[in-house]
Formats: C-alpha cells, sequence, structure tokens
C-alpha cells in the first residue's frame, strides 16, 4: 500500500479531515465540530484525533503517513505555521504546525492559510488546471484569495501575499475588521453586505439583502452593486500589477445571481485593457472538498518545511 496524504480543513465551526492516496483521490474521510471556545488544546486535539480516525478508516495509520497539511482560515506565518491571527478561532500567534505535529507522533505537517490551500486546489485540479498566473479569490463572510505567480503558490516575504480583501477602495470608508478603513472587505463580503444595508436601515442577513435588491429595494440594489464594484476595483488592481491568465472567484457569496458578472464588467472597465483582454474570470470548480485537497498538495508540493 502506497502512503497516504491526509487534507485538514481547519475552519471556525467544522474540521475536515480527508486522506487521500497517491493519485489524491479520497479514500476516507471524517468531519467534527471545531468548538473553538473550547481553547488550542482542545481544538489541535479534535484535527490531531480527525487524521488519526481518517486514516484508520482508510485502513492506515501515523506510520505510514507522507505527511499531513492544514488549510486554517486566518493570517499564518510560513513556513513555520504559525498561526498569527485567526479571529474566527480566538487565536493569536499559536505555533499550530508544532502543536499538532507533537500530537501526531512527529508527522510532517504543513500549515498555510486556507485561501492559499484552495488556490492551490484550483490550479492543479480545479478551474485554473493548467494555468501558470493567476488569482483565486474567495467571498464568504470575508474576503480571502490566494495567487500563483509562474506556477507557484507564491506567498510573500512572510507568509501573507494575496490579501485581496484589504486592497483599500475608499480611504474614507467604513472601519475594517483589519483596523483600517474602507477595504474592499468592508464592501464586499457577506458581513460588509450586511452592515452596509444596517446603515441604510435595512436589517436583513446577507441572503436578505440580495432578495430585496431582486426584489428592486433601492437601498439593498445600491449595497449589492457596490459590494461587486468594490471587488471589480479591487482585481483591476490585482490585474494590472501581476497580469494573470485567471481569477477564480469562488465562495458562497460570490455565488449570488450576477455578482461575479458585475464584479467582471467593473474589472473590465477599470483594468488596462490589453491585461483586461487575456484574463478570464472563472468560477471555482470544485465543491466542498477544495479545502481538504488543497491542504494535502501542501504537502506533495512542499519546499519549504523548515524543520
Ligand atoms: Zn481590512
Amino acid at each position: 500500500v502506497s502512503p497516504l496524504t491526509v487534507g485538514v480543513d481547519l475552519g471556525g465551526t467544522h474540521i475536515r479531515a480527508v486522506a487521500f492516496d497517491d493519485d489524491l483521490a479520497p479514500v476516507a474521510r471524517t468531519a467534527a465540530p471545531t468548538a473553538a471556545e473550547e481553547g488550542v488544546n482542545a481544538v489541535v486535539g479534535r484535527v490531531a484525533e480527525s487524521v488519526r480516525a481518517a486514516l484508520a478508516r482508510a485502513g492506515s495509520d501515523l506510520e505510514d503517513v507522507r505527511g499531513v497539511g492544514v488549510g486554517a482560515a486566518g493570517l499564518i506565518e510560513w513556513p513555520t505555521g504559525m498561526v498569527l491571527l485567526a479571529s474566527n478561532l480566538g487565536w493569536r500567534d499559536v505555533p499550530l504546525r508544532d502543536l499538532l505535529s507533537a500530537a501526531l507522533d512527529g508527522a510532517a505537517v504543513d500549515v498555510d492559510m486556507d485561501t492559499n490551500a484552495a488556490a492551490l486546489a484550483e490550479a492543479r485540479l480545479g478551474a485554473g488546471r493548467g494555468l501558470r498566473h493567476l488569482l483565486y479569490v474567495t467571498v464568504g463572510t470575508g474576503v480571502g484569495g490566494g495567487e500563483l505567480l509562474d506556477g507557484r503558490l507564491y506567498r510573500g516575504a512572510s507568509g501573507g501575499a494575496g490579501q485581496i480583501g484589504h486592497v483599500v477602495i475608499d480611504p474614507a470608508g467604513p472601519r475594517c475588521g483589519c483596523g483600517g478603513q474602507g477595504c474592499v472587505e468592508v464592501y464586499a463580503s457577506g458581513a460588509g453586505i450586511v452592515a452596509r444595508a444596517r446603515e441604510h436601515g435595512l436589517t436583513a442577513d446577507t441572503e436578505g439583502v440580495f432578495r430585496a435588491a431582486e426584489d428592486g429595494d433601492p437601498a439593498a440594489t445600491e449595497v449589492v452593486e457596490r459590494a461587486a464594484d468594490a471587488l471589480g476595483l479591487a482585481l483591476a488592481t490585482y490585474v494590472n500589477l501581476n497580469n494573470p491568465e485567471a481569477i477564480i472567484v469562488g465562495g458562497g457569496v460570490a455565488a449570488a445571481p450576477g455578482y461575479r458578472e458585475r464584479a467582471e464588467r467593473t474589472l473590465r472597465q477599470r483594468a488596462l485593457p490589453a491585461l483586461a483582454d487575456v484574463v478570464a474570470v472563472l468560477p471555482g470548480a470544485l465543491d466542498g472538498d477544495a479545502g481538504a485537497i488543497g491542504a494535502a498538495l501542501l504537502v506533495s508540493e512542499d519546499d519549504g518545511r523548515s524543520t
């Protein structure tokens, strides 16, 4: 039997672990609640348990694992795998890679941002298959991104590259969770859409705001259009800086009717025409497994593990 790789998607609500074979076909999977309120050690313990359970279900164990990759929401230092900040977990400076490796009898562990994992998955096996220059953007509660330059995941000096959600659209705009003002995320994300709608006196969840816009509510329409335009402006800036072949837009909010299309229209109006001409804007092609697949790819493509 060839060794397995385990990919873990560590989110604010769920831990998903999938064991993959050499061809990255899923062999076994497990899921557990994150329950971040129980603290770092409990969460790390549950991640370790999920990894062991996935391997056991695949008829294997830690003796015979190639490595464990984890994609986690938040800002992560790479290659140390230190979670600098993960607001949905309530974590700051958590050495996740080292803690998890210790909990897994010293197994090789890679930890990266979930957006980098998803970008890698889409680039290798999804909508960006065969492309060398692409940006992956996810629009959900927040706005995140990951980028491939010259065929490789680009992480920057400390692992934080690709923060398209914090490109500033309006320096005098609303406060962002990052401490800045007027970032893309305060307009384009699910949470941003809800907050901007509330400023117009419209109290609804993200879906409710989109529904109100479809029903012709002028305030909701303005908020929804502003959301897609803000994303499109940031994407135009990205296109001008990096000349990508494709921008892959994933996430639940981006799937709302017309959202991606309007962002693309704004991008094409605002980017340099010669660069806008070569970029394709595509929906993500991988379903809920993108995070786990990408996490497993972190292991197979790792060349920077620091220990
Ligand atoms: Zn921000």
